[in-house]
């Protein structure tokens, strides 16, 4: 598409954001050129209210209504920039299939392979759990930032989650179980210091 640029009055887009209209439609185009990602957004006047984004190899295409602000339209951008790079982020780190051969050794090791799981994958979107575990899914969910730690502390989060689908709540055979693992104690208090697992031993509510 041939694409010639176009003064924009009443906005200050800045210096890394560039305003192009089609002269053969009425859409309008900005690239925004980052590190990671080039949007370009489609300004349509058919499309009144609906706001949608979507990849097209490494472009993120936004279609936005016309009229909107322009500090608005940065925003929603930013925010759209930024979910699609958690689900690339997520796709990247979940594509060695880690979590599902762990899972599969730890089976064969404690649970003589009687556990069963829907799935197990690493999120980017838990901020404040290690993982989580839904026995009645069974779903296994290990936060991405384990992947900055040593690996003997995410195998032992496996480990716990996993011993959650037997076990749900932090019952004395739940530690048992989980105690098999050698690096338990050792990564519990990687975490505790690390202020990332509570000092405590029985039951509480939730699914941590
Ligand atoms: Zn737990």
């Amino acid at each position: 598409m041939e694409a010639c640029r176009v003064s924009d009055p009443g906005s200050n887009p800045g210096p890394d954001v560039y305003f192009f209209a089609n002269p053969e439609s009425n859409l309008y185009l900005a690239c925004i050129k980052c590190e990671h990602m080039e949007v370009k957004v489609i300004r349509s006047p058919d499309r009144k209210k609906t706001i949608q984004a979507k990849m097209v190899g490494e472009t993120l295409i936004v279609y936005l209504p016309l009229g909107m602000h322009r500090e608005e339209e940065r925003k929603l951008i930013e925010k759209m920039k930024q979910k699609l790079e958690k689900k690339k982020l997520k796709r990247h780190i979940n594509k060695d299939d880690y979590l599902k051969k762990r899972f599969d050794e730890f089976n064969n090791n404690y649970f003589q392979g009687k556990l069963k799981v829907n799935s197990i994958e690493f999120v980017t979107n838990q901020e404040t759990k290690n993982g989580s575990c839904t026995p009645a899914n069974g779903t296994i969910r290990i936060s991405h930032k384990l992947l900055d730690m040593p690996r003997w502390v995410l195998d032992y989060v496996i480990m716990h989650e996993m011993t959650h689908l037997m076990h749900p709540d932090h019952s004395k055979a739940f530690w048992e179980k989980a105690g098999e693992f050698k690096y338990t104690e050792r990564a519990r208090g990687f975490l505790i210091a690390k202020g990332m697992e509570e000092e405590e031993t029985e039951s509480k509510s939730g699914d941590a």
